[in-house]
């Protein structure tokens, strides 16, 4: 089966869950353009512009 990765409109996280792991009830959209893997946030200039504390992977822009 073919995965579709989508985004969370509210964290940018990227998921293959309709729902956010991280908000749960927030919706995922696969409306998204780019993304960025975060694996230091506290090192990285994006992650700290985005609000970005976990490591993983970011959509950056999320259409809502
Ligand atoms: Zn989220």
């Amino acid at each position: 089966m073919k995965q579709i990765y989508r985004a969370c409109k509210k964290c940018h996280l990227i998921t293959t869950e309709k729902s956010c792991p991280i908000h749960g009830e927030e919706k995922t959209t696969t409306e998204w353009f780019g993304f960025v893997i975060v694996s230091e946030p506290k090192l990285s200039v994006i992650a700290n512009r985005a609000g970005i504390t976990d490591t993983g992977a970011y959509a950056i822009k999320v259409r809502s």
